[in-house]
């Protein structure tokens, strides 16, 4: 497929022909190298462009199948897009086994424990239940490459922001971030200042 020439994983390749994913949208021909890069990223992008692929390509390229503890956080403001980010994830990360764990609240903490006590690469959520989890130690923090934080003014009018705050500060620094957002209002322009590393800003 076209995504060969970022030179992806082969297995990766397999799931994106498979789900019929033969050439990236825009989103993904700008963002994809990017974070393939490290770099950190702001993009101001509508739902429907791509973007859910567009970070969750190169996160699924770079996970480490053997390591133990999760690497990469997903932010969002819904159960329903998580669970959706959460499944595309897995499509993509298929045939290279990467496990993708959506965790929100409303569902009983009990299963996510027990979720939680088998490898999940990838933890995908809303930021209350993510913080308690965090709090608790149940989901460990020290491994974590990426922190994604998706529909960022939709978490902010929600009254998530307290909580992504918390998480973002608790999060290794040694990490990419790559915030989604289709307004940049202060709050998270505070954040990015604060907690960002010369980040890279896409307008789509
Ligand atoms: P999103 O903006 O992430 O919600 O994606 C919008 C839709 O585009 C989803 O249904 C994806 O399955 C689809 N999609 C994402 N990337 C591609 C691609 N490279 N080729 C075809 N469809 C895609």
């Amino acid at each position: 497929t076209f995504f060969n020439k970022y030179h992806i994983d082969a297995n990766v390749c397999k799931s994106l022909s498979l789900m019929g994913y033969n050439q990236p949208m825009p989103v993904q021909e700008i963002v994809i190298p990017h974070v393939l890069d490290g770099l950190d990223l702001i993009v101001q992008s509508n739902t429907g462009s791509g973007k859910t692929a567009a970070f969750g390509i190169p996160i699924v390229h770079h996970i480490k199948i053997d390591e133990t503890l999760p690497q990469a956080l997903i932010l969002t403001p819904t159960r329903e897009l998580a669970v959706q980010i959460c499944e595309e994830i897995a499509e993509i990360g298929k045939y290279k086994k990467v496990r993708c764990l959506p965790i929100y609240g409303k569902q009983p903490i009990h299963i996510q424990l027990r979720q939680l006590k088998q490898r999940v690469h990838i933890a995908v959520g809303t930021p209350g239940r993510l913080l308690d989890l965090i709090k608790k130690k149940n989901l460990k923090l020290e491994a974590m490459k990426y922190l994604v934080i998706d529909e960022a003014d939709e978490l902010l009018k929600r009254g998530f922001w307290e909580e992504v705050e918390a998480i973002v500060k608790k999060m290794p620094l040694e990490r990419s971030t790559l915030l989604f957002s289709a307004t940049m209002p202060s709050q998270i322009e505070a954040i990015c200042a604060d907690y960002m590393h010369n980040p890279i800003r896409i307008e789509m």
